[in-house]
This record gives structure tokens, C-alpha cells and sequence, in this order.
């Protein structure tokens, strides 16, 4: 039987739904909309379209959006001014520096310079820690994780004593929701084996998940037979694998072979509209959260 098609885009419509709402209340009870700035630097062709989805999505919410676009020769000190003055910026609260960076500015360097407190993409090492601690300490999950976790619960997803297999160990993707996953609580409380390049007999390890999150960045990576039947399947990957001259458009792929794992998976992700959706649900749901905390913050502080 085929997989059910776990919708990313269905699933994040309904998110962004419930924050226009929110953002409505928000303007209502304080008079002043989520502020999120989006900087890129250069003129990446997949940062540009990566940055004015967000950007058309955090418009349509009703946010006020800063968008600061600068030339790929601007420099380290001149990008992490613009950081220390939307650190400062009371109607910002949250930044946003779209990645990679040209590789005269030091991306660690521009992540750390970020108000912690106005990480929206949550890669901030004071938030990843806050996320290891796990529970209240939790101020911004980061995005693509968040997503995953979302859609997960979102579909019904049992998780709790789950076997969850990650293949990827980025900072941005594998480590994080391996640990979110892992977390004691709802929506989690799985056991959780992580992978990467050094592990041995990879396809043994997918064989016995539950649940497999696949975010390695290569394309096709995962075949059928290393997926469980019923399994559910999670492919983050997004792989140019070539041009499609009709609609000027990249075609993409996953890390799974979609047409086969469905015809084994119970539950499986499409790429595009899976987890990609989700992660700019979860960067608008992370602006509206820190545009609440800020906005009573301010209120109490007005009222002080
Ligand atoms: P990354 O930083 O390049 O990390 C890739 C990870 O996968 C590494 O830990 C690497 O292992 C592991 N890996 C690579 N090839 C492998 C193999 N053959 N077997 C086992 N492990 C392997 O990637 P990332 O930033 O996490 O992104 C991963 C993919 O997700 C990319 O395609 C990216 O475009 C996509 N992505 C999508 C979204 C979205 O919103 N849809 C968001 C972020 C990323 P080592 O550590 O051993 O090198």
C-alpha cells in the first residue's frame, strides 16, 4: 500500500493561520507588530529565493519586515554593525542572517554578535545550549528541527519510546533534533540513534526506525530496502539534481528515493513542500513568540 503523504505545505498554512491571529492580537493589545529583519549578503541564487519566501511570508502575517540587502563584498565590521543596531532596535525582535556568508565574514563570528534574545533561527551556541537543558530554559528551537517535531505531532506520530533514526549531524538540522527528540516530555521521549559518515552499516541502523530523519544532502541516499514497512520517513534533503528550462526552475530531490519509500513507508515527507514549508512556519512562530516576550517586557518596563 502506499505512504500516506505526510503535506509540509498543508501543515504550515494551518501554523501560519493560527500566528496571523496572533500577530493580530499582538498589534491589538500593544499597538505594534512582530518585527523580524532579514539580512543577506551577496547574491546567492538559492539565498535569494530562500530569503523572499520569508520575507513574502512574514508580509502576508502582517510583521513589520526590515529586509537589508548588501553587496557580497561588504565587509565582516559593516555586517556586524548592522547586527549591533537591530540588537538595539526596540521594534526588531528578531534577525535573521541568511547563510552561507561569502567566506570573507566569519559566519560564527556574525552568529555569535546576534542578541540571543532576538535569534529567531535559533543557531545561537546560548540557545543550543538552552535547548540541551531542554524544558523552560527553551527560548528559540531552531527552525528546521522545530518543523520536523511539528509535523510529526501534527500527523499523529506516535514518538514516546519511538525508535528515531538520524542520518546528518549538522548543527542545524541532525544534532538539535536528535536532542529534541530525545528530550522527556510530549511530543518526544524517543530513543534516539544519530549517523553520520562514520557509521558502520548505516542501512542496519535505518532498518529498525520507527521513524527516519533523513538529512544528509545526498540525493537519493536512502533506498527502499533500508526502510522499515509502516515506517515513517522524514527526507530534510534538498538536492539540485538538475534545470527545468520550461518553468526556469531548479529540480529538486531529497535524500530518498520517494517513488519506492512510498511503496514501503507508512508515512513519508515530498520534497519540495515537506519539511521546507515548516521551517519558515517555525521562523515565523519564533518571531511572534519573541515579539510577545519583548512587547510585554516593554509594557511592564512603560508601566515601571
Ligand atoms: P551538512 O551540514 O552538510 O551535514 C550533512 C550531514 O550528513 C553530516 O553530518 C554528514 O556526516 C552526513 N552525511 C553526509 N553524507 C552521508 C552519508 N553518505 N552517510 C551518512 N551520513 C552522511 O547538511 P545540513 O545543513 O544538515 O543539510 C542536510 C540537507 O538538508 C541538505 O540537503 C540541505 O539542503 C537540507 N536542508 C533542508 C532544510 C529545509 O528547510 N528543507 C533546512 C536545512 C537543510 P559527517 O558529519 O560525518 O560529515
Amino acid at each position: 500500500m502506499a505512504a500516506t503523504i505526510i503535506d509540509g505545505l498543508a501543515l504550515s498554512r494551518e501554523i501560519l493561520d493560527e500566528l496571523r491571529a496572533e500577530t493580530a492580537q499582538l498589534k491589538q493589545q500593544y499597538g505594534k507588530a512582530p518585527g523580524l529583519v532579514t539580512i543577506l549578503v551577496g547574491d546567492n541564487p538559492a539565498s535569494l529565493s530562500y530569503v523572499s519566501r520569508k520575507v513574502k511570508t512574514a508580509l502576508e502575517l502582517g510583521f513589520h519586515e526590515v529586509q537589508i540587502n548588501r553587496p557580497a563584498d561588504t565587509s565582516e565590521e559593516e555586517l556586524l554593525q548592522i547586527i549591533a543596531d537591530c540588537n538595539a532596535d526596540p521594534d526588531i525582535h528578531g534577525i535573521l542572517v541568511q547563510l552561507p556568508l561569502p567566506r570573507h565574514i566569519s559566519e560564527k563570528r556574525v552568529l555569535l554578535a546576534i542578541d540571543p534574545d532576538k535569534d529567531v533561527d535559533g543557531f545561537h551556541p546560548m540557545n543550543l545550549g538552552r535547548l540541551l537543558v531542554g524544558g523552560e530554559s527553551i527560548t528559540f528551537l531552531p527552525c528546521t528541527p522545530a518543523g520536523i517535531q511539528e509535523m510529526l505531532v501534527r500527523s499523529g506520530v506516535e514518538l514516546d519510546g519511538a525508535d528515531v533514526v538520524v542520518v546528518g549531524r549538522s548543527n542545524i538540522v541532525g544534532k538539535p533534533v536528535a536532542v529534541m527528540l530525545g528530550q522527556k516530555g510530549p511530543g518526544a521521549n524517543a530513543t534516539v540513534t544519530l549517523t553520520h559518515t562514520g557509521t558502520r552499516d548505516l542501512a542496519s541502523h535505518c532498518r529498525r526506525a520507527d521513524v527516519l530523519i533523513v538529512a544528509a544532502g545526498v540525493a537519493g541516499l536512502v533506498s527502499p530496502d533500508w526502510i522499515k514497512p509502516g515506517a515513517t520517513v522524514i527526507d530534510v534533503g534538498v538536492n539540485r539534481i538538475g534545470f527545468n528550462e520550461a518553468t526556469g526552475k531548479a529540480i529538486l530531490s531529497g535524500d530518498v528515493d520517494f517513488a519506492a519509500a512510498s511503496q514501503v513507508a507508512g508515512r513519508i515527507t515530498p520534497v519540495p513542500g515537506g519539511v521546507g514549508p515548516m521551517t519558515i512556519a517555525m521562523l515565523m512562530r519564533n518571531t511572534v513568540r519573541s515579539a510577545r516576550k519583548h512587547l510585554a517586557e516593554q509594557a511592564s518596563g512603560d508601566r515601571g
